[in-house]
């Protein structure tokens, strides 16, 4: 089984620890439509709209 040799020093331990974690989630990007924040590749839900086009009816948009 593989053992460490060397102990990492808790700077190095801190820091591999500390450069993964997001704040926000991956991939979310604001609607270039109605400028709500959306998954990207996802169609907005605000608005319906997806690459340009509208692709679902949402009843809110009068
Ligand atoms: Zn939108």
């Amino acid at each position: 089984m593989a053992v460490p040799k060397r102990r990492i020093s808790k700077t190095r331990r801190d820091k591999r620890r500390s450069s993964h974690w997001k704040l926000d989630l991956p991939g979310i990007t604001k609607c270039p439509k109605c400028g709500e924040f959306k998954l990207s590749h996802r169609v907005c839900k605000a608005c319906g709209i997806y690459d340009g086009r509208e692709v679902i009816k949402v009843e809110a948009a009068k």
